[in-house]
């Protein structure tokens, strides 16, 4: 039996997507492994350094995939138990996380969030069946 409400800040550059800021990359294979986890009930917080239109951009990257966001660089519920300014979540799935399995595409620079180990590595810690 999974965790089913969980709150969790997601990372975009890098761990959703590859990397191609300001452009946006290609799904890293994040997608059904974000979706399951919304179907579950867990919510996810986008949290990334983008703001205006690109920020936008990445909110449309998950509407177009039906994947609901809960809130985007905060988590709305903590407003009634603290000030701090620190994104609230029980888990933070981010490429540049100490840990985060990355995996290295041909001809791209910088690695990409491992999808396949971080969906073995949520079933093993309880978010996932
Ligand atoms: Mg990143």
């Amino acid at each position: 039996m999974a965790i089913h409400d969980a709150t969790i800040a997601i990372d975009f550059d890098g761990t959703v997507v590859t990397h191609a800021y300001p452009e946006i990359g290609e799904d890293a294979g994040a997608a059904p492994v974000l979706k399951e986890l919304t179907d579950n009930g867990c919510r996810l917080i986008l949290y990334s350094m983008r703001h205006g239109k690109l920020l936008d951009r990445a909110v449309e990257w998950f509407r177009v995939r039906g994947i609901p966001l809960y809130a985007v660089n905060e988590n709305p519920s903590q407003k009634r138990w603290t000030s701090s300014p620190k994104i609230h979540a029980d888990l933070y799935i981010d490429d540049c996380n100490l840990g985060c399995p990355l995996r290295f595409i041909d001809g791209e620079k910088h690695p990409v969030a491992d999808w396949a180990k971080i969906r073995e590595q949520l079933v093993r810690e309880g978010f996932l069946d």
